[in-house]
């Protein structure tokens, strides 16, 4: 299988992260891709995968970061996503949830470095990673605004929620769904009115990559714990469950999906 979604390159890993790999190739997982939110983030990712052979980045400004830029970061998230190795531009996109710490980061702004760093995946002719926290409607506005310079393969939606109606059109454009933990929850996440077990049996396996979101979003039984990529299994698991399938087709499919929209056989 492959993690397409974790932060290894958070502080939380910063002491085991050799043994959470081995882990994690034990397991069965092949490759993973460590995910940037921040500038700072994304170089780590950027320098992880260089030491590591099945470790790859995707680098970008997640939505929460959008107002803590300064002028010429463009240029600097450019040249960190020209390294080898880096296979999109992530996570990008709009989070509309209002966090304890600190609320919600002005929406026009959070549309501006969004729309900024789709331009730049144009320009680098890489796809999009997109976080989507309760703004789907927006985010799809923006996409369909961008269509012609998305590609027959825009992307993927990261740790996707929200409504049939918002999955079906992300469907229509092309993206792959990424599913995560969270899968393994029981009842709705607040805000949100669609089951996340719903959302996986709609969409067509042919179109789902799987994901930790590490350090987050541990699945049960392991919940409780830090979540680490040895634990995509069960979310393979999970998905295997819901389409009653088998798990060896889920991770058959899921890692073909994965490797064909990161390009990664020609990565080798
Ligand atoms: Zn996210
Ligand atoms: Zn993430």
């Amino acid at each position: 299988m492959i993690d397409v979604h974790c932060h290894l390159n958070f502080h939380s890993f910063e002491n085991d992260f050799d043994e959470v790999i081995k882990r994690a190739h034990e397991s069965g997982v092949e490759k993973i891709i460590n995910v940037g939110t921040s500038l700072e983030s994304s170089q780590k990712a950027v320098e992880l995968a260089k030491n590591y052979e099945n470790l790859y980045s995707i680098v970008g400004i997640h939505p929460h970061h959008a107002d803590k830029l300064e002028s010429g970061w463009e240029k600097e998230l450019e040249t960190i996503a020209k390294n080898k190795k880096v296979l999109a531009i992530g996570e990008i996109g709009l989070d509309y949830f209002s966090y304890k710490s600190n609320g919600i980061v002005n929406p026009s702004l959070q549309k501006k470095i969004f729309e900024t760093q789709i331009q730049m995946a144009h320009k680098l002719k890489l796809p999009l990673q997109i976080h989507n926290r309760q703004a789907g409607k927006d985010i799809l506005e923006i996409l369909k605004s961008h269509k012609n310079i998305l590609k027959e393969t825009p992307g993927m939606f990261h740790c996707f929620a929200g409504e049939i109606k918002i999955l079906k059109t992300a469907l229509a454009l092309g993206f792959y769904i990424g599913f995560d933990g969270n899968i393994t929850y029981n009842g709705i996440a607040p805000g949100e009115n669609t089951s996340l077990k719903d959302l996986v049996g709609y969409t067509p396996l042919e179109r789902i990559v799987t994901e930790t979101d590490a350090p987050f979003l541990t699945p049960i039984p392991k919940r409780g714990s830090r979540n680490e990529p040895s634990y995509v299994i069960i979310v393979g698991e999970t998905i295997a469950k819901i389409k009653n399938t088998s798990f060896s087709e889920v991770d058959k499919i899921t890692t073909q999906n994965a490797m064909s929209l990161f390009k990664l056989n020609a990565m080798r």
